[in-house]
């Protein structure tokens, strides 16, 4: 902890931290300290963590990486924080993220955008650690922490793990409790852990996971040894490489480090099988009309009452002025975006032509995923993202939609609630990391972490 508290003075370039919990960290080290001492030492007993901004935490601040959430400061504990914390773990602080988890480049926090540790060869240009949980990936990358939560509603945990070299993932939807999780899109919404390692993550994810009857969606099931599925056998298993992902445009060094995946899996003992999933080329406008949707329901609640920032008011201002002041300031313009987006799609003259739609498409692409697993694919290997990562402001200038086509690999695993994992696999030309993703079959995080632990 203290090695951690000095790294995390001496990186303030990288932004990755925005609220210092330090003296929080040295008297929980210490509790863990006298646990280990007494011979009690539960899985995470002393381990650094970073914690993403999304998760409230007691009495300390839990800003969403928003301006309406100026201030506040819950008076509960996550579910899956206070699972950390009752397994030992300590936090050393409140990690940089979106706002209100949307974006994929950090860019849209209230704080500024947190910054890779990486950089192109012979470049100083500042690059993004990539979005939403972008402070947890630098954090982690820069060896501020020892691991990081993360959150993932269309690739959060994943696209950032593969931007700074390190591994994250997404456990099927309903693994990890949302209780104190603040809400971007309810039935896309998972927590995860960000790590160094694969171990390191299914340490950590079975720290986080398991059932919580304050979260309705939170799946009553056993938590299984992640850890123990580590074997790094994986002969006979079958390993998908769906073609639709084979995108139109996508850089020579992506096919190669994919086809590198593939390779090494066989080498595993793996079987490699073509398989199709159809309705990929949906998932992302069907993602961008869901997403928003949820976001604007759930985002309706800051109203300048309740939580953190209230406008000031001009005399004769009523209500309806409140509202419109509060969230007009509180609000960056991405989230604005997401709640007109989202509102339009709900609204009574369009509900069927989009948001019904979009929900038709996701059955179809779970479908899809569902096909090939009873057709007997284990897990499918995919490129995590379009790109390495990109230099600050490069996206975020142009068109909305550009920033979008980054999720193009991510998304489809929220929309079907699988479980997805991310292991730095490789560079670009330019020296930064590459990431490969694979999918897994629900509940299957063990199976699926034991196949990216052969990759690592
Ligand atoms: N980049 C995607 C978005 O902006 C996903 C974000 C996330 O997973 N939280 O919606």
């Amino acid at each position: 902890t203290e090695s951690c508290l000095t790294a995390i003075s001496g990186a303030g370039a990288l932004n990755a931290f925005v609220h210092d919990t330090s003296q929080l960290a040295r008297e929980m080290a210490s509790a863990a300290d006298t646990r280990l001492k007494a011979g009690d030492a539960p899985a995470m007993c002393g381990i650094p963590l970073g914690i993403k901004d999304l998760f409230c935490t007691r009495g300390v601040p839990s800003q969403a990486a928003s301006g309406i959430l100026d201030g506040f400061r819950p008076e509960y504990e996550s579910t899956v924080t206070s699972k950390l914390f009752e397994a030992g773990a300590v936090m050393l602080g409140k990690l940089n993220m979106d706002e209100f988890a949307m974006g994929s480049s950090n860019e849209t926090s209230v704080y500024g955008n947190a910054v890779n540790p990486w950089r192109r060869k012979g470049d100083d240009a500042a690059l993004t650690p990539g979005g939403s949980s972008g402070g947890s990936a630098a954090a982690v990358a820069a060896d501020l922490c020892l691991g990081a939560t993360g959150t993932d509603t269309g690739g959060s945990i994943r696209q950032p793990a593969a931007f700074t070299g390190i591994t994250g993932i997404k456990p099927t939807y309903g693994r990890c409790s949302r209780w104190g999780v603040v809400a971007f899109a309810s039935s896309l919404d998972q927590a995860g852990p960000m790590t160094k390692t694969v171990r390191d993550s299914a340490i950590m994810l079975g720290a986080m996971c398991g059932h919580d009857p304050k979260d309705s969606t939170s799946a009553d099931m056993a938590v299984p040894d992640f850890e123990a599925a580590l074997t790094g056998d994986i002969r006979g298993k079958v390993i998908g490489i769906p073609e639709e992902y084979s995108i139109d445009g996508m850089p020579q060094e992506i096919r190669d480090l994919w086809a590198d995946g593939s390779e090494m899996l066989k080498d595993a003992g793996a079987e490699i099988r073509w398989i199709s999933l159809p309705h990929t080329k949906y998932a992302l406008p069907a993602y961008y009309v869901i997403a928003p949707a949820e976001a604007s329901s759930n985002l309706a609640r800051y109203d300048g009452v309740r939580y953190g920032h209230r406008a000031s008011l001009a005399p004769g201002d009523g209500i309806t002025e409140m509202y419109e002041k509060t969230r007009a300031e509180g609000f960056g313009p991405e989230v604005q975006r997401r709640v007109m987006v989202g509102t339009y799609v709900l609204s009574a003259g369009f509900y069927d032509a989009y948001y019904n739609r979009a929900r038709k498409v996701r059955t179809l692409i779970k479908r899809d995923f569902e096909q090939v697993f009873a057709d007997g694919v284990d897990a499918i290997l995919t490129p995590a993202t379009p790109s390495a990562a990109f230099g600050l402001g490069e996206m975020a200038s142009a068109d909305p939609v550009q920033m979008y086509l980054n999720d193009v690999f991510t998304v489809t695993v929220n929309l079907a609630g699988l479980p997805g994992v991310t292991v730095p696999a490789g560079q670009d030309a330019q020296g930064l990391p590459l990431g490969l993703q694979l999918i897994g079959r629900p509940w299957e995080e063990g199976e699926l972490l034991n196949c990216a632990y052969t990759l690592e």
